[in-house]
């Protein structure tokens, strides 16, 4: 068998592969829908029984292409795209955890993330026990129930920068018969695949870095295919029992390693809709073919500018795991040895008001409600992207009053650099 391709070469020549004749780019199937000879061929498309186009909410072949692409880097087995990471979190959550089910949930995801755990799938009848990742592991075991079905952490905490413990999380959610799923937005999977150490899904906001242009809102869930649902078939009926909704189809008696992925695309995605258009698909894939390219700057600009931070006068702490005096620094070389990501956060000596006053004298770098992407960009989390929660909220979410978070675009750095410079 001849050696699989390095991810650089899967993000350029990976999804679409065009015989003879067909365009030699991705073409975006901008169709709704998707025309059969027969009505009986259609039936079976609805029925599952075989594979097919018919209605793009459910599947769409520029979609499927792309979601192919991030499988194969993330060295999964099924991937799907969504609407937004925030559909791609629920999904992969609501996949497996139905009303009475209880979510192991890090403290420092993305205020998005929070929220929709804690608030919304609450109402849902889902109930959520909120961890420290740098708690020790039999802390963390403290936190299962008999009614856990996932435990759901980032690779690198947005915004706080928590590297996560792979191997402690997957021991744990492993040790109590549940899956790991491990938002992977942050490092991308150039940098990152949480596959290698125990993770069992992936999620992505593909709207960040892959697409890494500011264009389109996206998100994707990836499968590795090594959780054995079929083994705990009281925690997951919706996988090991028929689905009335399908003429009794039992997920993964039909579909194997294909099963969690197969369920949310044909189950949730039907009821709940939050399908990626075509065109959106079209331009995350044209993200993707320069993914390895923009990562590496990024990560190289990104470095640069947290020394920078370092040493000035007025900066009262820096917080990037590539900084060897990083907390993090250690597990960042073991799980990102390329890099971790563009993001940095930071406080200043004069506090909030200090950093507010700073961030309105930047000039290059622009306040917006987005991170990583070409462009350099800052936002200030407690008033911002985390500003529902509490004191004590944001205290455990690793979210400081003064936190600045920079994310370092693939500018010159010097140009950077001299931004902040003026700015402080
Ligand atoms: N996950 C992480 C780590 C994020 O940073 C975000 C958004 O910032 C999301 C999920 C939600 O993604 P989206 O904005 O695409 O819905």
């Amino acid at each position: 068998m001849s050696k699989p391709y390095e991810k650089e070469t899967i993000c350029v020549q990976s999804g679409w592969k065009p015989k003879n004749g067909e365009p030699r780019v991705l073409p975006i199937y901008q169709s709704t829908t998707f025309k059969y000879e027969t009505s009986e061929q259609m039936g079976r498309l609805f029925d599952l029984e075989e594979s097919g186009y018919f209605y793009s909410r459910l599947a769409n072949p520029t979609s499927d292409c792309v979601a192919q692409k991030i499988c194969e880097l993330e060295g999964g087995v099924a991937a799907m795209l969504t609407s937004s990471g925030q559909a791609a979190n629920y999904y992969a959550v609501f996949n497996i955890c139905e009303a009475g089910g209880h979510v192991v949930l890090s403290s420092t995801v993305y205020g998005g993330t929070f929220n929709l755990l804690t608030v919304t799938m609450k109402k849902m009848g889902i109930e959520v026990t909120v961890v420290d990742p740098d708690a020790p592991y039999e802390e963390l075991c403290k936190a299962f129930q008999p009614n856990t079905r996932c435990v759901m952490a980032e690779s690198i905490a947005n915004p706080a920068l928590v590297v996560l413990d792979f191997e402690k999380f997957a021991r744990a959610a492993h040790e109590h018969q549940v899956p790991l799923i491990v938002d992977n937005t942050f490092p991308t999977p150039i940098n990152c695949n949480p596959f290698l150490w125990g993770a069992d899904i992936v999620t992505h906001s593909t709207t960040k870095y892959m697409d890494g242009h500011a264009m389109s809102l996206g998100g994707a869930i990836v499968d590795s295919g090594n959780f054995d649902w079929s083994a705990y078939p009281d925690k997951f009926p919706g996988l090991c029992t028929p689905d009335e909704s399908y003429h009794g189809i039992v997920y993964t008696e039909r579909f194997g390693k294909a099963a969690y992925i197969t369920k949310a695309s044909a189950q949730l995605m039907r009821d709940l809709g939050s399908a990626q258009a075509p065109m959106n698909a079209f331009l995350l894939n044209v993200g993707l073919e320069t993914l390895p390219l923009r990562m590496e700057r990024h990560c190289y600009n990104a470095q640069r500018v947290a020394e920078f931070l370092e040493q000035h006068e007025k900066v009262a702490w820096v917080n990037y795991p590539g900084l060897p005096g990083s907390r993090y620094y250690g597990l960042a070389q073991k799980y990102m040895p390329k890099g971790t990501c563009g993001v940095i956060s930071f406080g200043l000596k004069g506090g909030r008001r200090a950093a507010e006053e700073m961030m309105d004298k930047l000039s290059l770098a622009a306040i917006v409600t987005h991170v990583a992407d070409a462009r350099t960009c800052v936002l200030h989390p407690a008033s911002h992207t985390h500003r529902q929660m509490n004191d004590e909220q944001l205290k455990e979410a690793g979210v400081a009053p003064d936190l600045i978070r920079l994310s370092v675009g693939i500018e010159n750095v010097a140009d950077i650099i001299a931004d902040l410079e003026q700015a402080l």
